[in-house]
């Protein structure tokens, strides 16, 4: 399949009105490097750092780890990887790691909850990735935070790895980017100075979505109940946008959503112009990006917002079909 998109894989995806989108990949195991050349993704916008984690039957060391990062960040050769801090909890259970019986997983004791809590091991996944970055510019994203408090928490944290590494004769990257997923409605309604202060926001659109609609990512007899392009769903994606954008605060979706190419269309056309996915997705949605003029689709959904219709859906699809 990535062959039938390779006249495209070098070429900038601008849609037919001029609008520059970027495409980036989702990774996690080291098999997915080759797939940054492969895909012509631009850079890496999610680094999920729990796989991991969670191919080993023990926590890997610091070095290790390290050993890892570094190898990533030589891959890139200078393209941006985002790093996110380790993400457990709910349906990412560590076999290593005592379980906690919690009768509501995906609303319990997870990602930045934990790392928070018992900041043991974020600590030293910050160290190892600091040290793999050796003076090279590092991007790092928080998972899961759902106020600004836990933002500012592990902002300090961050601050005081980097302090001590320093102390320690290791190099610190000169930069240091921090950004956090927005997985929780309530990081949408965050006080202005988290849109002030965080170096850029993407959203997890399937944590946010299961949230939002109050269905169960993990549970078939509802996970695909509530369509993504929603008019509900899309109206609050708007609101994420014009805060973003009254701040100046860099926005990307990383959710499964970006790599599916007709709702990548109308997550451009509302306005979100950094999209990650998984790597075989980049052809496929490049290629149907690069068609359409973002204009129109944004009228064509607001045209199905005002006639109250509940999914655009349809009346996206009528007119790719119409100006195919
Ligand atoms: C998300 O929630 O959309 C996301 C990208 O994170 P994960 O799928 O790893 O929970
Ligand atoms: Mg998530």
């Amino acid at each position: 399949a990535q062959e039938r998109y390779s006249s495209i894989r070098e070429a900038e995806c601008v849609s037919a009105d001029g609008q520059r989108i970027h495409l980036m990949m989702n990774a996690g195991l080291m098999a997915d490097l080759p797939s940054l050349t492969s895909s012509g993704a631009e850079g890496v916008g999610l680094f999920r750092t729990e796989l991991q984690f969670l191919v080993r039957n023990k926590m890997p060391k610091r070095t290790e780890l390290a050993e890892i990062y570094a190898r990533v960040l030589d891959a890139a050769g200078g393209k941006r990887v985002i790093f996110r801090t380790l993400d457990i909890g709910s349906d990412k259970v560590l076999p290593y790691m005592k379980p906690t019986e919690e009768p509501n997983p995906a609303l319990g004791w997870r990602a930045i909850r934990v790392a928070l809590d018992r900041p043991g091991v974020m600590r030293m996944q910050l160290q190892a990735l600091i040290r793999a970055a050796n003076g090279r510019p590092l991007t790092l994203m928080f998972p899961f935070i759902a106020q600004y408090e836990e933002f500012t928490h592990a902002r300090a944290e961050l601050e005081k790895v980097m302090a001590r590494e320093q102390k320690l004769g290791h190099s610190v990257p000169e930069r240091v980017q921090v950004g956090t997923m927005l997985e929780t409605p309530s990081l949408a309604y965050a006080p202005q100075r988290f849109f002030d202060e965080v170096e850029f926001v993407s959203i997890g659109g399937n944590d946010l979505k299961q949230f939002f609609f109050a269905a169960d990512r993990e549970n078939e007899r509802v996970r695909r109940r509530y369509d993504t392009l929603n008019q509900s769903f899309l109206s609050f994606l708007r609101l994420i946008v014009e805060r973003c954008e009254t701040s100046n605060t860099p926005l990307s979706f990383c959710g499964e959503d970006a790599g599916r190419p007709v709702e990548a269309l109308c997550l451009a056309a509302m306005g979100i112009r950094t999209l990650s996915m998984r790597p075989a997705s980049i052809g496929p949605v490049k290629s149907l990006l690069m068609r359409y003029r973002l204009s129109e689709i944004r009228d064509v959904i607001e045209d199905a917002f005002a006639r109250g219709e509940q999914s655009v859906r349809g009346p996206v699809m009528d007119y790719l079909r119409d100006n195919s």
